[in-house]
């Protein structure tokens, strides 16, 4: 195994909010990740480079070892499922609630609820500990759509402000989990490399905890 470290960071939202941590823990893209089309990028460091990819796909590069750290969503590794990852820190940023929701004043309707959700996994684990009979209907977006097209009575989605849902005369019913960034290590390389990962988990979890020191109570 090489002593290169790969990092795989979420695409979107939550790279806004983990570049100025990463930068606290000493690692900064060598170029301006927005400006250009590549994937791949060095860093100030040497020994690591970083991979800017869908929130989707990095539990599986980190899984299967192509990166050896991640940065994902609580919702991603719920619905992808532990194996080979460690999850060691919750780097506590784009922070939401993975929900139910349904058309605002309708009572679910049918005995066999219609969800509509792209956390099929999590949705079908969630309906069946509730004892409630779901079939769960798998979309890559615009959840909220669903009800109002008559395609679901209810849908499983990540919720904020709540201003999406009530935009699409919807409202949120019950919390799934309560969602927050996670760093995720390969199982192997978190044995292969420690000597690497331990002082950059270390530098992260500072980081992690200054923040949560200045922030308002
Ligand atoms: P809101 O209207 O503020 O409730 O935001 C809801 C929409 O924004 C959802 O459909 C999500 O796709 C997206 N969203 C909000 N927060 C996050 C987050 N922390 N991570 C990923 N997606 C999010």
């Amino acid at each position: 195994m090489s002593k290169q470290l790969i990092l795989a960071l979420s695409k979107g939202r939550i790279l806004d909010e983990t570049l100025p941590l990463l930068a606290e823990a000493g690692i900064t893209p060598a170029e301006d990740l927005g400006a250009s089309r590549k994937l791949l990028f060095d860093t100030n460091l040497p020994d690591v480079k970083l991979v800017v990819i869908r929130a989707t796909d990095v539990p599986t590069y980190v899984q299967l070892g192509a990166a050896d750290v991640g940065v994902a969503g609580k919702d991603v590794l719920l619905e992808h499922g532990a194996e080979g990852l460690y999850e060691p820190l919750d780097l506590e940023i784009a922070g939401c609630k993975l929900m139910t929701a349904g058309v605002s004043g309708a009572e679910p309707a049918h005995a066999r609820r219609r969800v509509a959700t792209k956390f099929v996994n999590v949705a079908k684990r969630y309906y069946a500990e509730q004892g409630i009979q779901a079939e769960v209907i798998k979309l890559y977006g615009a959840m909220e759509l669903a009800p109002l097209m008559n395609l679901a009575d209810e849908i499983v989605d990540i919720v904020d402000t709540g201003n999406t849902l009530r935009a699409n005369g919807m409202e949120p019913r019950e919390l799934i989990a309560p969602i927050t960034t996670r760093l995720v290590v390969n199982k192997a390389a978190m044995t292969m490399k420690h000597e690497r990962l331990k002082p950059l988990i270390a530098r992260l979890r500072e980081a992690v905890e200054g923040r949560r020191s200045e922030a308002p109570a």
